[in-house]
């Protein structure tokens, strides 16, 4: 397969009239200055993709569902009561209808891969399914219906609380000891003997609420290898739990008692003070940015310029799925900075292009998070691509060197013309080659799934 575009970014660079060669999933090739030969699929702008670094596919189902106020309950623990009643009810059928859709919709807003941090393991009341890895082999098969590039990041959820409360109602579908936990690694492993060679997996413990030091411990001794993800000072009341309970903040404890590196990626990361935001950024481990969703979840705002100074790693995510948007997730998170400061373009290490650091940055931070080689168009790495139209009303007119600003300030999904998994070329003329079928089979497990609530 060879691509021509009028434009592509390489590293920080844009080089005009490119050819790129693609086989076996990865980049092969690489002219510029080249006319387009009659073969070629041709596009106008043409970037790497990002990594979706973090998402529970199966809350997209609940979006437009609890935005309602109830006098006298905190809002938080609204949305959480909604998502334990959809888990009374959802099969393993809803699961992989839900996750193709998200899928779908993640690689038409430009994303080429994702995180899956999946933590809805067994069936209502907890008992394992006969196939223990029964609704991660349902994410497999939505991954591979779609195409999109999965890293599997199978959940350690054992506890209900810092204080290692039992698991109770709707979370008894999530709970595993150490031991089972293991046993459903290895059938996840296994599992990708059926999956294209760019599937990944990882490992998730859930957060400092969810599991204890000692299994934390046991679980990265088991698990040498491969990308860990864990949830981290997402909101305060967390940060005090775990404060009164280990005697230090979340990410203060995580970085003391771990060996926090390069294969870490700290989801949310929200609630820092300087002094850990610094140390974060020095770890090398990736934060894993969900704006849209920390925004509808009232989490709180990441302390990006502190971060972003000391050269920090991060990616997006996009979580409960509520929205699924590349270019809002970027504004969201530089326009949070914004409304905190009082003052423009921030999130740019000393100067520069505000859309292409976060486009850049996010790219190569994402990939790193999903351990996938990708984030940068270069040679041997994966075809993880995006092609934009320059002709859109949002993008017209606007240099190279100007295009990510667009994309990021003033563009929505439409502007995205296609999208490579590992080369899989399933988003053409803005719509996945799917679509028809993914929403039908979406509309028909909603429709059981709300008439059972
Ligand atoms: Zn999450």
């Amino acid at each position: 397969m060879q691509i021509h575009a009028k434009h592509m970014l390489m590293g920080q660079n844009w080089v005009t009239d490119a050819r790129i060669s693609c086989d076996d999933g990865r980049i092969s090739a690489i002219e510029t200055g080249q006319p387009p030969a009659a073969t070629d699929h041709r596009v106008d702008v043409l970037l790497p993709a990002l990594a979706n670094l973090h998402s529970h596919t199966f809350q997209r189902a609940m979006a437009g569902m609890t935005e309602v106020r109830v006098a006298g309950k905190e809002s938080f623990w609204t949305w959480r009561d909604l998502m334990y009643r959809f888990l009374d009810h959802l099969t393993p059928d809803h699961y992989e209808a839900i996750a193709a859709l998200v899928f779908m919709e993640m690689q038409e807003a430009g994303f080429a891969s994702v995180g899956e941090f999946h933590y809805v393991h067994h069936q209502q009341g907890g008992t394992p399914y006969a196939q223990l890895s029964e609704l991660s082999d349902r994410v497999f098969a939505a991954a591979h219906e779609t195409g999109i590039g999965l890293t599997h990041l199978p959940v350690l959820y054992s506890y209900g609380g810092v204080n290692q409360e039992p698991l109770v109602g709707g979370q008894l579908r999530f709970s595993n000891d150490l031991a089972r936990f293991q046993r459903l690694h290895e059938a996840c492993t296994s599992g990708l003997r059926h999956m294209p060679a760019d599937t990944q997996i990882g490992v998730a413990p859930h957060s400092l609420r969810a599991t204890s030091p000692q299994d934390l411990a046991q679980l990265l001794q088991a698990n040498q290898t491969g990308p860990v993800h864990i949830h981290i000072s997402e909101q305060m009341q967390e940060v005090a739990d775990v404060q009164a309970k280990l005697g230090a903040r979340p990410v203060e404890w995580l970085l003391a008692n771990a060996d926090v590196d390069a294969r870490w990626c700290l989801i949310h990361a929200t609630h820092m003070t300087e002094a850990e935001t610094v140390a974060l950024a020095k770890s090398r481990a990736v934060a894993g940015l969900c704006p849209i969703t920390e925004s509808n979840l009232g989490d709180g705002i990441f302390n990006g310029t502190t971060y972003v100074e000391n050269g920090g790693a991060f990616g997006f995510g996009s979580d409960s799925n509520v929205r699924i948007s590349l270019t809002e997730e970027l504004r969201t998170l530089e326009y949070s900075q914004r409304l905190r400061d009082q003052q423009r373009t921030l999130m740019v290490a000393c100067a520069g292009s505000v859309g292409q650091f976060l486009f850049t940055g996010a790219a190569r931070g994402g990939a790193q998070a999903l351990g996938r080689a990708a984030g940068e168009i270069k040679l041997g790495n994966l075809a993880d691509l995006v092609a934009l139209d320059h002709s859109h009303p949002a993008l017209f007119g606007l240099r190279p060197d100007q295009l990510l600003d667009g994309l990021c300030f003033a563009a929505g999904s439409d502007v995205v013309t296609d999208c490579w998994s590992a080369g899989r070329h399933v988003v053409r003329g803005g719509r996945h080659i799917k679509r028809e079928a993914v929403v039908a089979r979406y509309r028909s497990a909603i429709t059981d799934l709300v008439s059972a609530l």
